[in-house]
C-alpha cells in the first residue's frame, strides 16, 4: 500500500532540508499527521508564511527583511569578517565582541565534493574588499576552511587591505557555531596577519 498523495507531498517538501534523508522525512511526515493537532499545523503554516518574506542581504548574505541588513546599514565597512554560514554570524553577534561587517560564503571550497570557488559567494567579496582596510577570515578550522582561507588570501594579495586569520582554541575540525563566546573572543583577539 502506498501513502496518500497528501503525505507524499509532505515527505517531498521535508526532504528538501539539508541533512534530512527520505527515511527521516517519512518519519517526520507521519509524526505530523499522527501526533500534531490542527493548532500545531496552523502555527507551522504561519511560521513558514512568516519566513517566506525574509531575504538575504544583498551586501553580506545575512537574513533580513529588507534588501540590506541592519548590520550593513549601521556599521563601518572597513572591517569585513568572512564566515561560512549565517549561523556563524549569530554565534559571533551573540558573543558581542565584533563591530565590523560580515561576508557569508554559504559554504567552503571542497574540490573533492565538486565545490569550486565559483560555487560559493566569493565574487562579491573581492568587490567589497576594494574598499576595506581589513579582511578577517573566520572559516572553520577544517581542511576545507583552510583551503578557502588560502584561496582568499591568494586572490587578495594585490589589494591594499590587510588580511588576518582568526586563531582557534579549538581542535581542527571544530565548528564556529558550536564554540562558546569566550573561545570566540580569544580567537578574534589572537588573529594573526597572513598578508
Ligand atoms: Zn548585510
Amino acid at each position: 500500500m502506498k501513502y496518500l498523495d497528501e503525505i507524499n507531498g509532505l515527505i517531498e517538501s521535508l526532504s528538501k532540508y539539508q541533512g534530512i534523508g527520505p527515511k527521516t522525512a517519512e518519519r517526520l511526515a507521519i509524526n505530523t499527521v499522527t501526533k500534531w493537532d490542527s493548532n500545531d499545523i496552523d502555527s507551522f503554516i504561519n511560521a513558514l508564511k512568516e519566513v517566506k518574506n525574509l531575504k538575504r542581504c544583498k551586501c553580506c548574505g545575512n537574513i533580513t527583511k529588507n534588501d540590506i541588513c541592519d548590520i550593513c546599514n549601521n556599521r563601518c565597512h572597513d572591517k569585513i569578517m568572512v564566515i561560512e554560514d549565517v549561523k556563524d554570524l549569530f554565534a559571533i553577534e551573540k558573543a558581542d565582541m565584533y563591530d565590523g561587517v560580515y561576508h557569508i560564503l554559504d559554504g567552503v571550497i571542497n574540490y573533492q565534493a565538486g565545490i569550486t570557488p565559483e560555487d560559493i559567494n566569493l565574487e562579491s567579496l573581492f568587490l567589497r574588499a576594494k574598499d576595506a582596510k581589513e579582511i578577517i577570515i573566520a572559516t572553520n578550522p577544517s581542511v576545507e576552511g583552510e583551503i578557502t582561507a588560502q584561496y582568499i588570501k591568494e586572490m587578495l594579495k594585490d589589494y591594499d587591505c590587510s588580511i588576518s586569520r582568526i586563531a582557534y582554541g579549538l581542535p581542527v575540525g571544530g565548528q564556529l557555531e558550536y564554540t562558546d563566546s569566550l573561545t570566540l573572543l580569544k580567537a578574534l583577539e589572537g588573529r594573526r596577519n597572513i598578508k
